[in-house]
């Protein structure tokens, strides 16, 4: 039932404009007749200490944490659930005020989100994993795809520092094999990859035609092909995979999910997800 003084959650990150999280949560809560608002706010790094104290104070049941807040905001946090803790970064934190005095969980649904669109269409147990990017996306998704039980993940990077320490983040804390592997032009994917994903921001508008320097020729068709990039869903990547003959699976499927498992994270109930699709369909004229 609605009242005039809903629960609160919403998203600290900066800049915020660009973020259509906002527009799926709300279509969500009203499509589920739920008595909750999200909220989106600018807030820059500067004043993340005060934006969450200022949600505590408020009475919020939690927020998302966009950039650059991830990593600063785990000093405000009293714990961190087991993939947040691995990956070393927070992008949704939970208030829990059961016990009265309010305690702060971080969580980390990126990668969640991902794995929960791939099942669908391909189990990540027993599969061999190559991973395009070494950024937050990457390493949420290279945890929790080797946590649901793929036998290796491969890194590959611009940066080789960078994707070394996923590569070696995820053979040291996780049961799968962790590997990087340089980023040589027009990359050759190796034998055996089952899951193929791209988590830079190649591909990005204002860069839609842009796409990773792989060579598709190396893409075996019973890959799956993923991007994490939302604007456009349809990536040039993703439409080159599909000319190859690949199943793909694009960057709405990441956001839609991680956004119900936040959801059920703070009110809860399990929202739909048919909704928050329908409308990121709706933004982006599809
Ligand atoms: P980061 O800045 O943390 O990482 C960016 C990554 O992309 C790095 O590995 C970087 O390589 C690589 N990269 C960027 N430009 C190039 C380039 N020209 N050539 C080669 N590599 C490049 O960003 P995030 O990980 O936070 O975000 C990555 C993407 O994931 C973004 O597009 C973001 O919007 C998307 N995303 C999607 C979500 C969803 O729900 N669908 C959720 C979260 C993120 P290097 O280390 O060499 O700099």
């Amino acid at each position: 039932m609605r009242t005039f003084c809903p629960d609160l959650t919403g998203s600290f990150s900066t800049s915020a404009a660009q973020n259509p999280t906002v527009a799926i949560m709300e279509a969500a809560f009203a499509d589920a007749d739920l008595d909750y608002r999200y909220v989106n706010c600018e807030v820059p790094p500067e004043n993340l200490t005060d934006a969450v104290r200022g949600a505590v104070a408020m009475g919020w049941r939690g927020f998302n944490c966009s950039i650059p807040h991830k990593v600063a905001v785990i000093e405000h946090l009293d714990g961190l659930a087991e993939s947040a803790a691995i990956i070393g970064a927070v992008n949704t934190v939970v208030i829990d005020r059961s016990n009265g005095t309010p305690r702060l969980t971080g969580e980390n649904t990126d990668g969640q989100g991902f794995v929960a669109s791939l099942r669908p269409v391909r189990d990540p147990q027993g599969q061999h994993v190559v991973i395009l990017g070494a950024g937050g996306a990457a390493r949420a998704i290279a945890v929790e795809v080797a946590l649901a039980g793929a036998l290796s993940i491969t890194i590959v990077n611009r940066t080789p520092d960078k994707g070394q320490a996923v590569a070696d983040l995820i053979d040291s804390r996780t049961a799968a094999a962790g590997r990087y592997l340089p980023w040589t032009p027009s990359l050759h994917v190796p034998h055996g990859t089952g899951i193929l994903i791209n988590a830079t921001n190649i591909g990005f508008h204002p860069y839609e035609d842009q796409m990773p320097d792989v060579d598709m020729e190396s893409v075996d068709p019973g890959t799956v092909v993923a991007d994490v990039v939302v604007n456009p869903p349809h990536t040039v990547f993703l439409q080159a995979a599909a000319n190859r003959g690949c199943t793909t699976l694009d960057g709405l499927g990441m956001l839609v999910n991680q956004a119900l498992i936040n959801a059920r994270l703070w009110t809860g109930r399990d929202l739909s997800g048919a909704v928050m699709r329908r409308e990121l369909e709706r933004i982006f004229g599809l």
